[in-house]
């Protein structure tokens, strides 16, 4: 079988290709590192492969705690991975647990002091990729709409507690790092991009060790002997004790409305009430009920099962309703 070498398009450290089927590309992470926008570049035999042996890695544990991604199997060659195509969205994610890189730029943290919640922001992916607001980012229509913002949040606080949990107990703190999404062919959000050491900002917790791109960036050591010592560590045992969790607040919205075939008494009793007013042209109508919750927990994924929980047995009555679960980060 001849594989395509047309190139569907190329960045500064990945090249895209069409794949064997319409449902896949393949993405071939090239060897050169590049910091500063592109001001610093340096060809580093071996990074593309290695960058493509720790995406697997971390993708692989994501779709394994359920986190939809693009990822679909290692390609043709090392340096070669397989995804599933999208329309990407123009937003830089960052999740930080730690102050490190721009934002004790922009705002007066200690470096390495560890923020009570992990904080999510976005970056509009331009020449000099500005931070952003939601706001601006539902004005400039750069996602279909507001629940798929909420759902990116979401979805990034979920991968950083997934990460936590990884990384932690081999000795590694995850300090931040950088997501990319986007929207596959039948209208699913996934995570994207690359899960490298490129995006991430990891060190060692006993010696502060760097293990991630600053050491090109600022000069530390060898990029490719540090990538290859982190994959052999990512490859390894969990050597020590999980972080001790943290309890966190998060806010949740539990909407309970009667099944659509069902006409609830209340929902009787308000519409009769409409037409004796004269509004005939109300035909139909479904009060449910909204109930807010603040809920104490060692993460989202913890705090939704609470929730689900007491929605499920508690605050609805599965027999003749249904309910929908918000929880805000
Ligand atoms: P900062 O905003 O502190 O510069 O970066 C936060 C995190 O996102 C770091 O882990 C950094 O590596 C990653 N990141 C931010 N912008 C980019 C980018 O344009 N390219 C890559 N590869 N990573 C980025």
């Amino acid at each position: 079988m001849t594989v395509a070498t047309e190139i569907l398009a190329e960045g500064k450290t990945k090249i895209l290709r069409p794949g064997l089927s319409p449902n896949e590309v393949r993405v071939t992470f090239k060897d050169a590192a590049t910091a500063f926008n592109g001001k610093k570049y340096a060809e580093i035999p071996g990074k593309g492969q290695l960058n493509a042996q720790i995406s697997t890695l971390l993708f692989k544990l994501l779709e394994s705690a359920g986190v939809p991604t693009c990822f679909v199997r290692a390609g043709e060659t090392s340096s070669e991975l397989v995804y599933r195509p999208l329309t990407m969205i123009p937003l830089e994610v960052v999740v930080r647990n730690y102050a490190y890189g721009s934002i004790i730029k922009r705002f007066d943290f200690e470096e390495g002091m560890p923020f009570q919640k992990p904080l999510v922001e976005f970056f509009h992916k331009t020449s000099d990729d500005p931070q952003i607001t939601e706001a601006l980012i539902l004005e400039l229509n750069l996602v279909p709409n507001q629940a798929v913002l909420e759902a990116i949040q979401l979805m990034a606080l979920q991968i950083n507690e997934v990460f936590l949990q990884f990384f932690g107990p081999r000795g590694i703190r995850c300090a931040d790092f950088k997501l990319e999404f986007g929207i596959d062919p039948d209208g699913k959000l996934l995570l994207g991009d690359e899960l490298s050491p490129d995006n991430f900002r990891l060190r060692d917790t006993q010696t502060g060790a760097v293990l991630d791109k600053d050491v090109f960036r600022l000069d530390l050591a060898d990029l490719a002997e540090t990538y290859r010592h982190l994959l052999g560590r990512m490859q390894g045992p969990a050597t020590q004790a999980a972080p001790p969790t943290r309890l966190h607040t998060y806010q949740a919205e539990v909407f309970v409305q009667s099944r659509k075939s069902i006409l609830n008494p209340e929902s009787k009793a308000i519409l009769e009430g409409l037409h004796v007013l004269g509004y005939q042209s109300v035909q139909t109508l479904n009060a449910g009920k909204r109930i807010v919750i603040q809920v104490q927990a060692e993460s989202l994924l913890a705090a939704e099962k609470q929730v689900r929980q007491v929605a499920e047995t508690v605050l609805s009555n599965p027999v003749i309703e249904d309910y929908e679960l918000r929880l805000k980060p």
